[in-house]
C-alpha cells in the first residue's frame, strides 16, 4: 500500500502554537482576511504542484490520498476545483480507498464540501482543538466553539460519514474540568474518529517565545498525565478504540493513511515542506512557497534533502513507528519487514523497559504499556 500527501500551505491566520508550514491569508484581524479568490500565490502554487505531480514515477499507485496543510479548505472554490482537476490528470485514483481532507471551522462551505465529495473525498478532519472560548483564544484559533459545531453539522448534513475531530489538551491555564467538558462536547457530536494531542511548545512559535520570556508556564507532567488518562477513559467509554498514541476510532474508522506512515509504508508528499518515503529513500521539499515555485519554474529540484537510511537505522525506525500503534509489533512481523531479529537488535533495551513497566509483551507482540504511552518520546529516543 502507498499513499499521496498533498500539502496546501495556506491558513486564515497562524495559530500561536503551530510550526507546520503555512502562510496566513488574513492581515491582522480575521475580518480583514483577503478574499480567497484574491490570493496572488494560489494559481502559481497550483501550477508548480501540477508540475511536481507530473514527475511522480509511473509505478506509484496510491491507495490513500491526504489533503493536509495548512488548511486545504482555505483554497477558494475555483482553486479547489483546479486542484482536483490537476490531481485527476496526474494520479490514477481508481484504487484509492481513503481520501482525507483536513479543514478548519470557518473555511467550510456547502459548495466546497460537495466539490470534494463529488471528486471522491470520503474522510474529513476538522480542527476543533477545544470548545472552551478562553482556550481557543489562548491557542489563537480563528473560530468559536459554535462555528466548530456548525462545521461538523454541515459535514454530516452533506453526507460525510467519516469525520475526525482534533482536540488538544495540556494547554496552560486549562483545568481538567475544561478538558472534561471538551470531551463531552466532542462525544455529543458523535464523530467517527478523534485525534487528541498534547500541546507541544515547538521552537519558533509565538507561544514558545512567551514561555521563554516567562509570561506562561508549561503544564506539569502530572497534570498532563491526568488529562491524557481522562481523554483515554472518556473516549473508551464512548465506544472509541484507542489505536495509536493520540488517535481513537469507532470500529472500522481507523485512518488508513496514518496507519501507512506508522507501518513504514511508501508515500509521496507534494507541495512545500512535504516529505516522501519511496524505495528506501526519504526526501523533503523546501519549506518556503516562493522557493518551491521558483525552483520548479527554473527547472531545479524542489527538494531540500534526501537520505537513504542504513538497514539497521531503518529497522530501528520501523520498530519505533510500529510501537506508536497500541497493538505494537511481533518479532515475526519485524523480521519480515526489516530482515532483523528483534531481540538480537534491541533485546537489552526491550528487557529493561519491560522491567521499568514501559513495554509489555502479549504472546508474540511487543507494545507500549499505559505508562509507556505517556513517555513514548523518551522510549523512542532510546530505541533509535
Ligand atoms: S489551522 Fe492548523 S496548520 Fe493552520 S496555523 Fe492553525 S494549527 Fe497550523
Amino acid at each position: 500500500m502507498s499513499g499521496l500527501y498533498v500539502h496546501i500551505p495556506f491558513c486564515v491566520r497562524k495559530c500561536l502554537y503551530c510550526d507546520f508550514y503555512s502562510l496566513p491569508t488574513a492581515t491582522g484581524p480575521v475580518s480583514r482576511r483577503i478574499a480567497a479568490d484574491d490570493q496572488p500565490e494560489q494559481p502559481a502554487f497550483l501550477e508548480a504542484l501540477e508540475y511536481e505531480l507530473s514527475t511522480l514515477p509511473d509505478d506509484f499507485q496510491p491507495q490513500s490520498v491526504f489533503f493536509g496543510g495548512g488548511t486545504p479548505t482555505e483554497l477558494s472554490r475555483a482553486d479547489l476545483q483546479t486542484l482536483l482537476e490537476i490531481l485527476k490528470r496526474h494520479v490514477d485514483l481508481s484504487l484509492v480507498t481513503e481520501w482525507s481532507c483536513e479543514s478548519n471551522p470557518g473555511t467550510l462551505t456547502e459548495e466546497k464540501i460537495t466539490l470534494l465529495m463529488d471528486a471522491g473525498v470520503n474522510r474529513f478532519s476538522l480542527g476543533v482543538q477545544s470548545f472552551d472560548p478562553a482556550t481557543l483564544e489562548f491557542l489563537g484559533r480563528i473560530h468559536s466553539a459554535e462555528e466548530a459545531r456548525e462545521g461538523f453539522r454541515l459535514l454530516r448534513k452533506m453526507g460525510a460519514s467519516n469525520v475526525n475531530l482534533d482536540l488538544m489538551y495540556g494547554v496552560p491555564g486549562t483545568s481538567i474540568a475544561v478538558v472534561q467538558r471538551d470531551l463531552e462536547a466532542l462525544i455529543e457530536l458523535e464523530p467517527d474518529h478523534a485525534a487528541c494531542y498534547c500541546l507541544i511548545f515547538e521552537d519558533g512559535t509565538p507561544l514558545t517565545e512567551l514561555r521563554n520570556k516567562g509570561f506562561l508556564k508549561e503544564v506539569d507532567d502530572d497534570t498532563e498525565l491526568d488529562q491524557y488518562n481522562l481523554v483515554r477513559a472518556s473516549l473508551h467509554a464512548a465506544g472509541f478504540r484507542h489505536y495509536e498514541i493520540s488517535n481513537f476510532a469507532k470500529p472500522g474508522h481507523e485512518c488508513q493513511h496514518n496507519l501507512l506512515y506508522w507501518g513504514g509504508g511508501e508515500y509521496f508528499g507534494v507541495g512545500p515542506s512535504a516529505h516522501s518515503h519511496w524505495k528506501g529513500e526519504r526526501f523533503g521539499n523546501v519549506r518556503d512557497l516562493d522557493a518551491y515555485i521558483r525552483r520548479i519554474k527554473e527547472g531545479k529540484s524542489q527538494r531540500s534533502f534526501s537520505e537513504r537510511l542504513e538497514p539497521e537505522a531503518k529497522a530501528r525506525e520501523t520498530l519505533v513507528m510500529a510501537l506508536r500503534r497500541l497493538d505494537g509489533i511481533s518479532a515475526d512481523e519485524f523480521h519480515r519487514e526489516t530482515g532483523f531479529d528483534l531481540h538480537a537488535l534491541c533485546g537489552d533495551s526491550i528487557a529493561w523497559m519491560q522491567r521499568e513497566g514501559l513495554l509489555e509483551t502479549e504472546g508474540e507482540r511487543v507494545r507500549l504499556t499505559e505508562r509507556g504511552l505517556f513517555v513514548s518520546d523518551a522510549i523512542f529516543a532510546e530505541l533509535v
